[in-house]
């Protein structure tokens, strides 16, 4: 097991990507905390993940409720070996139709509650520690309708850098996950309907060298490599999960003859 004794704080941790990385890290040995807003689904969850996990309501954007949360997680479980700041918002903001409480909601949930969530683990983190942030392709590949969220992934993979420098004399790590198109329930507002999702994901994977949508395991699995101890000597790094489409997008099947 990979994770065997290890502790974990997830946030976001009762769906889709968050939910799947719970699901491995409890079976590779950890005890996990997960966060979310909704206690009905946290609830759910960690009756599906069993003793080893526990659930706490708290609401990233509040950053004492974040430092609550650190602490009710510590007192249950002990100090934090690794933590996957990864709960995050999409929302639609076009240049024209944006209002900014939308936009400073995106930016406040995906960039300030990250730097708040590490700030309020980081006393309590022990040495050698792996911190896991969420990040996105959406960073990178300039799609229309999403400023706030592509801006905030790229605060992200910038925020992680100088991080992992603050924190590398006490070893600890600090990378960054960025998936491509993964299927979860943060598609829903962009389609709302099961036929909605499977034209969504089938237009959007004609932009994918491997053609086809993520799944939340998949990330999962590169989140377990990055908070264990195969991952010792990365430091800083922005993985991406994402089938090639930020690395290699003219071979993306729209491409193809
Ligand atoms: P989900 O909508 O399934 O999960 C989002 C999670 O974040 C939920 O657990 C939600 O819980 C939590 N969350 C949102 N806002 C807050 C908040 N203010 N406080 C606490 N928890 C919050 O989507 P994904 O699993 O897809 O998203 C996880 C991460 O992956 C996000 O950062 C997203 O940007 C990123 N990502 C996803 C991609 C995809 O295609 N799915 C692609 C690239 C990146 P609750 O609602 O209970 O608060």
């Amino acid at each position: 097991m990979k994770l065997a004794n290890k502790t974990a704080l997830i946030t976001g941790g009762n769906s889709g990507i968050g939910l799947a990385t719970a699901r491995l890290f409890v079976a590779e040995g950890a005890r996990v905390a997960i966060t979310g807003r909704d206690k009905a689904r946290l609830d759910a969850a960690v009756e599906e993940l069993g003793p080893n996990a526990l659930g706490i309501v708290a609401d990233a954007t509040d950053v004492a409720a974040t430092e609550a949360a650190v602490v009710r997680a510590v007192a249950q479980f002990g100090k934090l070996d690794i933590v996957f700041a990864n709960a995050g918002i999409s929302a639609s903001t076009p240049v024209g139709g944006t209002s900014l409480e939308v936009f400073e909601s995106v930016l406040k949930t995906n960039i300030t509650a990250v730097f708040f969530t590490v700030q309020a683990a980081a006393p309590h983190l022990n040495d050698g520690a792996s911190i896991i942030l969420n990040g996105s392709v959406i960073s990178v590949l300039g799609n229309p309708g999403y400023a706030a969220y592509a801006a905030s992934k790229a605060g992200v993979r910038a925020m992680a850098r100088v991080m992992a420098s603050e924190l590398s004399p006490r070893n600890i790590r600090v990378n960054v996950v960025s998936p491509g198109g993964t299927s979860t329930p943060i598609w829903n507002r962009a389609a709302p309907t099961p036929d909605a999702v499977t034209a969504l994901e089938a237009r959007i994977s004609q932009a994918i060298p491997l053609g086809r949508f993520g799944k939340p395991e998949e990330v999962a699995k590169t989140v377990l490599f990055l908070a264990s101890d195969d991952a010792s000597n990365i430091q800083g790094a922005e993985i991406f999960v994402d089938g090639g489409a930020t690395a290699s997008p003219a071979g993306a099947p729209i491409f193809r003859g």
